[in-house]
């Protein structure tokens, strides 16, 4: 199977690092248009000349936007007026105590999380359901199935994604639209990465001792015992993205290394 996407345009929300990157950089060796979004137009303008580095011939460009609030989706939209692949990826975690999580990281959370896609999904699935060809993937987590008690808020908002996603796909009946949910487990992002080295800081040891007992300790379930990399996410994002994902829709699809112990 070789997945050409040219023809199409793609918008990856929080793509200038991390797991939306290397969707982004992954779409575009598909042949799609991508357009990167982030929130500050300097990061979003250098992520856009790298990755036209990166890849020859991609077709790149960029959108500063903040996608939790309404202006930012709205600006975005009002930039980007049609999508064929919209992927909702733009996410933020943080361990706290459920008795220290004051109102505002509820909501934040859920505003950062959840509502951007909500509205994305809102703007841009109608013209996918006139066009009869559409791709929406939700970048969950396997959070959304096994609630992490240090990240009860968190493992909320990952949770209503999945309830988003299978609600939109029953809005696609009888199109040839998708949506999708992915559920990566831990994965070695920017974000991560900042974790585990303050892990390491505050334990006193490597990155590599941090990230691997983070594993053995918090998660270990997982049969790959090891955090996965940002591309190994990407690659499960970008075939649910393809023409060839014709017949997935309304699922939500580990790629969280099977520490998921349940067969469905
Ligand atoms: P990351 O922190 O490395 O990157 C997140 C990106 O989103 C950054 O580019 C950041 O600038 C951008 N961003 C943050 N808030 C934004 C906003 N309001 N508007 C626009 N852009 C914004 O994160 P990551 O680890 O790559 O996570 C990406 C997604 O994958 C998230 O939804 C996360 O919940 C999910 N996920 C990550 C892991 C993991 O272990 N890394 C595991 C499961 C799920």
């Amino acid at each position: 199977m070789k997945i050409d996407l040219s023809g199409t345009t793609a918008l990856v929300t929080g793509s200038t690092s991390g797991i939306g990157h290397a969707i982004a950089k992954g779409l575009a060796a598909t042949g799609a248009r991508v357009i990167v979004n982030g929130r500050t137009q300097s990061k979003v303008e250098e992520v856009v000349a790298a990755l036209r580095k990166a890849v020859s011939g991609a077709m790149i460009e960029g959108v500063a936007a903040d996608v939790s609030t309404a202006e930012g989706c709205a600006a975005l939209v009002k930039a980007v007026p049609d999508v064929d692949i919209l992927i909702n990826n733009t996410g933020i975690f943080e361990p706290k105590e459920f008795f220290d999580i004051p109102d505002e990281d509820w909501l934040r959370f859920f505003n950062v999380n959840v509502m951007s896609g909500i509205r994305l999904s809102r703007a841009y699935m109608p013209g996918m359901l006139k066009r009869n060809w559409g791709r929406i993937v939700f970048i969950a987590s396997e959070s959304a199935i096994m609630i992490p008690k240090e990240m009860i808020h968190y493992g909320m908002t990952k949770t209503a994604q999945l309830a988003i996603s299978r609600g939109l796909a029953e809005l696609t009946r009888g199109t040839a639209v998708t949506v999708n949910a992915v559920m990566p487990g831990p994965t070695m992002s920017e974000g991560v990465e900042t974790f585990v080295k303050d892990l390491a800081k505050q334990n006193g040891q490597s990155v590599e001792t941090a990230a691997a007992n983070f594993i053995k300790e918090h998660r270990p379930s997982s049969l790959i015992q090891r955090f996965a990399h940002v591309d190994e996410i990407a690659n499960m994002v970008v075939y649910v993205a393809s023409r060839e994902a014709s017949v997935t829709n309304g699922a939500a699809l580990r790629a969280e290394g099977g520490l998921v112990q349940t067969i469905a």
